[in-house]
């Protein structure tokens, strides 16, 4: 699109969304209306006059990610660099996917709710035509989790280039695209603007309808791609590194929340054993590979096994910390093959329960601790005694990726559901 200094001026002091090319200066400027949340997250005291004005802009140099641009300074840079995308508030982008165009077959998801920037491009039958991930892992490394200011920086670096890289490798246009899904939560706020705003100015530019998809949405549709099929009523077990829920599916759509974890979830619990261990990050395949070496000596507890729907792992961790410390005896593949039994015993005990009283026809497990063999063969076994398909997403996708939110958009595209392109940390899985 080739933009006047007028549509710029008018971006500008009007609201709007602009975009710039990643190897000049800056990133991206975030719609205003995004403004208030990104005051409340960095305690930014000083807004510019015209609370309207465009407030966040990145520099990949810059010590200082964000800044408050004044229009001057702004529009001079906008004039040496030219940019890539403008819009106004005033110009909305198109509202309804074109699903009778069959050379817009695509969907461009975009995840960037925690520490990964993930884009990917997925078509209606879970085909996966192009995707690429760039990890933090570096980043947060030193902080034993994820710094959540870094992140955001880290994702307003890679956005553009990433989908850039991931259109380029598909060979594909704007034209290709039905629509673009963004995850909207849960997540960290200053991830979760990131993608959203980069989505929204990606919709005005190209005129291509934008969704806000629920990240857990996102996990459970990760089975369905490369060829994967859910028959529903199924139950589904999301296990990751945020969460730990049971809930039945009566379709695509319609969630009943089971229950879910009282503290830790599963993955964390895995990753802080591992830590206590020496296994580094990430703990979860650390762990699996010790486990597999080892027996499981110990007798750590079961919380809440026989109890409901609900889960709680935080003292299963104290219990570990304790037999470290009580029994340097043990090796630390009985110690990971013990903790990897009791994790196991209480999913297994929960998924069994539910399957006996939701009498689904499949089970569903998702989430990044998916990708644990043990969990797969055990969760093989109960699905097997109650003669029910066992649904696992492709073990690549089974942790945070665009693939899976892109995917979910298919859903909501179906359903005529439209969810704004606003960040909800909190969101809850029966939200769409
Ligand atoms: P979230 O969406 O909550 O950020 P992910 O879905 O990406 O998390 O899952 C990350 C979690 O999955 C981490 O806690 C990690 O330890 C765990 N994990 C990844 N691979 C494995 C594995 N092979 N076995 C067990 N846990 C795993
Ligand atoms: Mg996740």
């Amino acid at each position: 699109m080739t933009v006047s200094e007028a549509d710029i001026v008018q971006c500008i002091t009007q609201g709007g969304v602009v975009l710039l090319p990643t190897d000049t200066v800056l990133g991206l400027a975030v719609s205003p209306r995004h403004g208030a949340a990104i005051d409340r997250l960095y305690g930014l005291k000083h807004r510019p006059r015209d609370k309207n004005l465009p407030i966040m802009v990145a520099d990949a140099d810059d010590e200082i990610a964000l800044r408050i641009p004044n229009d001057a300074q702004l529009l001079a840079v906008l004039r040496e660099t030219g940019p890539l995308l403008v819009t106004s508030a005033n110009r909305s982008g198109a509202q309804t996917p074109d699903t009778t165009n069959e050379a817009a077959a695509l969907i461009l998801g975009i995840e960037t709710s925690c520490d990964d920037t993930s884009v990917a491009l997925v078509d209606r039958s879970g085909h996966v035509a192009a995707i690429k991930t760039v990890s933090q892992y570096e980043v947060h490394e030193a902080f034993g989790g994820v710094y959540p200011e870094l992140a955001s920086r880290a994702h307003l670096e890679a956005i553009l280039p990433t989908i850039q890289s991931v259109m380029d490798e598909a060979s594909a246009t704007p034209k290709d695209l039905t629509a673009i899904g963004v995850t909207r939560g849960p997540g960290l706020i200053g991830s979760l603007l990131v993608g959203l705003s980069t989505a929204e100015a990606l919709s005005m530019g190209w005129g291509v309808p934008a969704y806000g998809v629920n990240h857990l949405r996102g996990h459970i549709r990760s089975v369905e791609l490369e060829g994967g099929q859910t028959e529903f009523p199924a139950v589904i077990m999301l296990v990751s590194g945020g969460h730990t829920l049971i809930a039945e599916l009566k379709d695509p759509w319609s969630y009943r929340l089971l229950g879910t974890t009282r503290d830790d979830s599963v993955g964390e619990s895995y990753d802080k054993v591992a830590r206590m261990l020496g296994l580094g990050m990430p703990g979860g395949p650390a762990i699996d590979r010790a486990a597999k070496l080892g027996r499981p000596v110990l007798r750590l507890p079961r919380p809440m096994k026989n109890e409901g729907y609900e889960f709680s792992f935080s003292g299963l961790k104290s219990s570990v910390a304790r037999h470290i410390e009580n029994h340097p005896e043990v090796s630390l593949e009985d110690m990971s093959a013990s903790f990897v039994a009791a994790c196991l015993d209480v999913l297994v005990a929960k998924a069994d329960r539910a399957l006996a009283e939701c009498k689904p026809r499949s089970l569903v497990i998702v989430g990044g601790v998916s990708a644990s063999p043990q969990l797969r063969d055990a969760m093989a076994q109960v699905a097997d005694h109650h003669r029910v398909n066992l649904c696992l997403p492709p073990v690549k996708w089974a942790t945070d990726n665009a693939a899976m939110i892109a995917m979910a958009t298919w859903d909501y595209i179906e359903r005529g559901v439209q969810p704004a392109l606003f960040p909800k940390p909190n969101l809850s899985l029966e939200t769409p």
